[in-house]
């Protein structure tokens, strides 16, 4: 198979990792003979420093005509006094806007060699802790309409929360077909008793859940449902919720697991393209020191395979060389515990290409 794969190495540890998702993406095209052709192009400080924005049209441009886009992470202190519109950040809302990556997947998954790092008891946790949060990620207050204005006196801010049945639907869909490919169960997350848009979600996926017989389908308030993945998160496998919910309960699902340089994501639009990256930053205070745990980027280039190019048996490699290297007691410094081998950034991604 070949494809067209954009690369973002961003800034801070963004090169270091992107690096060894590139060795084990390499290992997978020499065992099962396809070719994947790299265009790099800058976004977010990088760009800033040689370009003046944070993602020029040309970038966006040559982002829209791959087949994918691995990006390793933006932003850093030294971008901090910009003003708002010039900001690293800018570049990834622009490209997620701009490549109508409207759909965010965010796996949560507790390794069980890593059950130490989980911070909920032993008897919650259970044989495991495995969902994702499928996120909606260009509607909603974060796109709303808003507004500071003075009233009578004092300051008043608007912000509205707006969504179409069209915008749900097509979020929906992607919830019940990733849960077909898991353990069958959407679990739909609203504010239904209070908010209008929420009625409006409800409706809707219930619409869809009618095509999907096969996929059990629970509706959760939000309120009970940041209660429930702390008191019971066995009950998860997909979470379908709106934009802000989604943000708030994807970063509590992800504490779950006890460790960010773990976790991977997916944005995604209707077509098969999508964007992959770590779901943490660029923890710009260990940039460049090979301290960085690879991992979350690796296994971003794993849903990349499987999400956009159809490779499930490849992204299984890469998976289960994951595991593997977890089972032989390796560790980078973010998940070490007492008994296993340290290693750094660069001998993680060796020793999880070698075992693809
Ligand atoms: P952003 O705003 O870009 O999400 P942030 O301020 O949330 O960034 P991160 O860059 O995610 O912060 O870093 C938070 C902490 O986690 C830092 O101490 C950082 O060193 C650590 N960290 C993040 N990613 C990794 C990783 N891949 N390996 C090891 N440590 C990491
Ligand atoms: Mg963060």
């Amino acid at each position: 198979m070949e494809k067209n794969i954009v690369l973002i190495k961003g800034d801070g540890i963004g090169p270091e990792i992107v690096d060894e998702a590139l060795k084990v993406l390499d290992k997978v095209c020499e065992k099962y003979g396809h070719t994947f052709r790299y265009t790099r192009i800058l976004m977010g400080g990088e760009s800033i420093d040689e370009y003046g924005v944070p993602l020029t049209d040309e970038a966006l441009d040559t982002a829209k005509a791959a087949d994918a886009v691995l990006l390793g992470s933006v932003g850093g202190p030294k971008w901090d006094d910009l003003p708002g519109h010039l900001r690293p950040e800018k570049g990834l809302l622009a490209i997620r806007k701009g490549l109508g990556l409207f759909a965010n997947v965010r796996p949560a998954y507790l390794y069980p060699e890593l059950k130490a790092a989980c911070p909920l008891r032993d008897e919650i946790i259970g044989d495991g802790f495995d969902m994702v949060v499928m996120r909606e990620l260009t509607g909603g207050l974060y796109f709303g309409a808003r507004e500071t204005v003075e009233q009578d006196g004092q300051m008043v801010a608007k912000d509205t929360l707006t969504y179409s049945e069209e915008e749900i639907r097509r979020i929906a869909v992607k919830g019940f077909d990733i849960a077909r490919k898991r353990r069958n169960k959407v679990i739909s997350v609203d504010k239904a008793n209070v908010l209008d848009s929420s009625r409006l979600w409800r409706k809707v996926v219930h619409e869809v859940a009618a095509s999907y017989p096969d996929v059990e389908c629970v509706d959760m308030l939000v309120d009970n449902c940041a209660m429930q993945l702390v008191k019971d998160p066995k009950q998860f496998d997909v979470i379908l919720t709106e934009n802000m919910f989604g943000d708030i309960l994807s970063d509590e699902a992800s504490m779950v697991t006890g460790s960010i340089g773990m976790l991977s994501s997916a944005s995604l639009n209707e077509t098969k393209f999508g964007l992959y990256e770590p779901s943490h930053g660029s923890a710009p205070d260990i940039a460049g020191m090979d301290l960085a745990n690879p991992i979350a980027t690796i296994l971003s280039a794993a849903m990349m395979l499987r999400y956009s190019f159809d490779l499930d048996q490849e992204a299984d490699a890469i998976e289960n060389a994951v595991k593997q290297v977890l089972a032989d007691g390796y560790r980078t410094g973010d998940i070490m515990s007492d008994g296993c081998k340290q290693v750094g950034c660069k001998e993680m991604g060796d020793l999880i290409a070698e075992r693809v």
